[in-house]
């Protein structure tokens, strides 16, 4: 068989090796950083990646100069994920998905961009980068609305000449002090991004929306994470108890190497890509 994507032999054999284990088996995905990094996302816990002081719960709760820093930088970063496209990779899994191959996707990714592909059954273990919740009051709002009322709230701030990347990837803000972040509509209390922060649980029902999806799969395929994830460790756990085969697919070593049936050190989208063409119905 032909595979659409230029390895050498050993690669290329890998990868008829997982397509194998993949056919006719109900699938379920998770995906990390190295999905979105063909889309422009830069991936942050890669070789190479720029230092970055991560925000934790407790820092932002603390501190009201803190939010507007976080949120100064959260906007910017917003700008650039909706300028951002999904790549050959979110498409073969939403393919993949829509021909009764692929049961779900669970990603560490806050991008949306699997959804934006035409996957349905996606859950987001860190939350997404398109919603803003209330910490007092629960309350969910649209980023969009929420950023439109950021930049009316600041009137005569240029947000974008004010909010700038650095080269070590921190935010810049200018004009911090001076700037004014929205309050939840309903109770005046903090609105976040609906992202899970740096030593914050993943929710609950999320993770069990997650554990389910594994429960009721045949073979788990990982795409472009390393598995430094907690999430993604108690997940990878879960498929080798329940026996089901692995696959994972990343540049570079993860931790479920030692637990993988096939592991193929490539990238994400012409590997997903590949397997689309092979399994497709
Ligand atoms: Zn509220």
């Amino acid at each position: 068989m032909e595979i659409g994507i230029d390895t050498t032999p050993d690669t290329g054999r890998l990868v008829r090796e997982a397509i194998d284990l993949m056919r006719g088996a109900r699938i379920a995905v998770l995906t990390g950083a190295g999905v979105s990094t063909d889309s422009g996302i830069p991936d942050y816990r890669g070789e190479g990646a720029p230092a970055r002081t991560p925000m934790t719960v407790q820092r932002f709760l603390a501190s009201e100069d803190a939010r507007k820093r976080y949120w100064a930088g959260s906007h910017l970063g917003w700008r650039h994920f909706g300028a951002a496209r999904p790549n050959a990779g979110h498409v073969a899994l939403a393919s993949l998905e829509a021909s009764g191959a692929v049961a779900g996707v669970v990603t560490q990714n806050v991008d949306g961009l699997h959804r934006r592909a035409g996957s349905r059954h996606v859950v987001e273990l860190h939350g997404g980068m398109d919603r803003v919740v209330c910490l007092d009051c629960g309350q969910h709002y649209a980023r969009q609305a929420i950023a439109e009322e950021l930049t009316l709230l600041n009137p005569g701030m240029d947000l974008e000449q004010s909010i700038r990347q650095a080269p070590d990837g921190d935010v810049v803000v200018d004009e911090v002090e001076s700037m004014v972040i929205p309050a939840c509509s309903i109770c005046r209390g903090i609105l976040k991004p609906d992202v899970v922060f740096f030593g914050e649980f993943v929710p609950v029902p999320t993770f069990q929306a997650a554990a389910s999806l594994v429960a009721g799969a045949e073979v788990f395929l990982v795409a472009g994470s390393s598995l430094v994830v907690n999430s993604g460790v108690r997940l990878i756990e879960q498929a080798r108890r329940r026996k089901l085969p692995i696959v994972v697919v990343n540049r570079g070593v993860t931790k479920g190497d030692s637990r993988a049936a096939v592991k193929i050190d490539a990238g994400a989208s012409e590997t997903l890509t590949a397997f689309a063409e092979a399994l497709g119905s």
